[in-house]
């Protein structure tokens, strides 16, 4: 640790490699917080970032949108946040507060936001400088590795639970981070989880099993029975059709990514009957109080693999390869 001098992986130019760098400590400006970075989750969003799937990034950028850390800077006119607390900053960056979306209550379709790790500097660093209205205070209980892909994985695949309504039968297409902890949220209501990975990916197909999913198998089968809803977290468009054959009447399929490939096209009878094809965007500040007061409440244990903050590269080149099962987490 040091003064004057934080330390970050750097994108330069997407589909380069992160760059270790270091550069003098931000300086928290008005309504902003300086958080001493504790862990900091890899997310799929930060591969599209790196790769260049996402238009118009600010490059050079920090990514990672799943920070821990302690305030240890605070700038003018923030109310409510000390010297020494720990906070979670996610996605949600910024929003202008007066565009049609957030005066009804839509901040997560804000038309002016800005993103953490995408449009302002993200936790791949040592440091990092957030606007104070957009961190959630964490409180002392969980330790920071663990509560880390909580602030994406958890809080999207939470937006995406409470959207794909309120069926018992639930499928989870892709069983990564996200899925992981959806799976325990889900059960906790009274849900069955069906799981869906990569076909043939065994070591996934009884993690999920072990978090206990009623059945888990290749996203190219059907499920025992027709489920009441799907979350496609993975990224992959040929997964829609797929997920809409697998509901029933009424059901819906909810794509929980900010990227996919593209949809390959289907027969009309797949959302005949009423199925629903939804997407969800980002997350309300709404969202993660609700998620982060309901997490501790039900004990979601987190799977997570620590990587040293100068091999980000490596951290996102196994979760591309998916070498590891849960989430991935830089610890500066
Ligand atoms: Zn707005
Ligand atoms: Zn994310």
């Amino acid at each position: 640790m040091t003064n004057n001098i934080m330390q970050a992986m750097v994108l330069r130019k997407t589909g380069t490699p992160l760059e270790w760098t270091e550069l003098a400590d931000p300086q928290p400006g008005r309504g902003e917080i300086r958080v001493q970075v504790a862990a900091c989750g890899v997310c799929r969003t930060d591969l599209h970032v790196v790769d260049g799937e996402l238009p118009d990034p600010k490059v050079p950028i920090i990514p990672g949108h799943e920070i821990v850390g302690r305030i240890n800077s605070i700038g003018a006119d923030v109310a409510g946040l000390s010297i020494g607390e720990r906070v979670g900053i996610p996605w949600l960056g910024h929003t202008c507060g007066i565009c049609p979306y957030c005066l009804e209550h839509r901040e997560n379709l804000c038309d002016h936001p800005l993103f953490t790790g995408y449009t302002r500097n993200g936790g791949f660093a040592t440091m990092v400088v957030a606007d104070a209205r957009f961190a959630f205070p964490l409180g002392e209980t969980g330790d920071d590795t663990s509560l880390a892909p909580l602030l994406c994985a958890g809080l999207i695949g939470w937006r995406s639970l409470v959207i794909a309504g309120e069926g018992k039968k639930l499928g989870l297409y892709g069983f990564g981070a996200a899925a992981h902890i959806i799976a325990q949220v889900a059960q906790s209501q009274g849900r069955s989880v069906f799981a869906f990975t990569r076909p043939g990916d065994a070591a996934t197909q009884s993690f999920a099993r072990g978090l206990g999913a009623v059945w888990s198998g290749g996203s190219d089968e059907m499920p025992p029975e027709l489920l009441d809803a799907a979350i496609i977290f993975a990224t992959v468009g040929e997964l829609v059709p797929l997920a809409l054959k697998a509901v029933r009447k009424g059901g819906r399929v909810v794509c929980a990514g900010i990227h996919m490939s593209d949809i390959p096209r289907f027969p009309y009878r797949l959302i005949w009957e009423e199925r629903q094809l939804l997407s969800v965007a980002n997350l309300t500040r709404q969202d993660g109080i609700e998620f982060l007061r309901l997490a501790p409440k039900l004990g979601i244990i987190t799977k997570t693999n620590s990587y040293p903050l100068n091999q980000a590269n490596q951290a996102l080149a196994d979760l591309r390869a998916g070498r590891f099962e849960g989430a991935a987490v830089l610890v500066p």
